[in-house]
């Protein structure tokens, strides 16, 4: 870990904030973040390590496939995502999409379940909740037809 990591943080910013990759809480219940050396991190701080550590470190969940709309909650086990979180329903990802993600060309992979509750470190549901931000975007066939035959051609 470089210097300046954060080596604790907890209560109200562990559930608000996104953390830089690899950051664990090691302090709950004590305030706010701590670097090492014990001082806490000012504002200036967390936001350069923000920018070093990249954005959210968990997948956004989203709620709906976006194709079809159809509720995709986080326990559900038809849900599929690409590298982007792009998600569709595995109806509309064998049928429609054919494997391929309308969006960046690429395939799919079935998305993993969240613990409700009771996750290892509060890595659960109820600390880390789904994203409720529907997306519902339906692929143009014929567009998604020009895709698949692109792709078969260079494959
Ligand atoms: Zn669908
Ligand atoms: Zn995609």
């Amino acid at each position: 870990m470089g210097e300046g990591a954060i080596l604790a943080k907890c209560g109200v910013a562990h559930r608000s904030v996104s953390w830089p990759e690899g950051v664990r809480c090691r302090n709950r219940g004590r305030g706010g973040p701590v670097l090492s050396g014990g001082r806490a991190a000012t504002g200036a701080m967390l936001k350069a390590l923000f920018r070093q550590g990249g954005r959210s470190t968990m997948l956004e969940l989203r709620p709906s496939c976006e194709h079809c709309d159809k509720p995709l909650p986080p326990d559900s086990t038809e849900a599929r995502i690409c590298s982007f979180e792009c998600t569709f329903c595995a109806d509309c990802v064998a049928h429609v999409l054919q494997g391929v993600c309308p969006n960046c060309g690429a395939g799919f992979v079935p998305r993993p379940i969240r613990l409700a509750s009771g996750g290892v470190a509060d890595n659960d549901l109820a600390h880390y909740p789904a994203s409720s931000k529907r997306v519902f975007k339906p692929v143009d066939p014929l567009r998604h037809a020009a895709l698949l035959a692109q792709r078969k051609a260079s494959a």
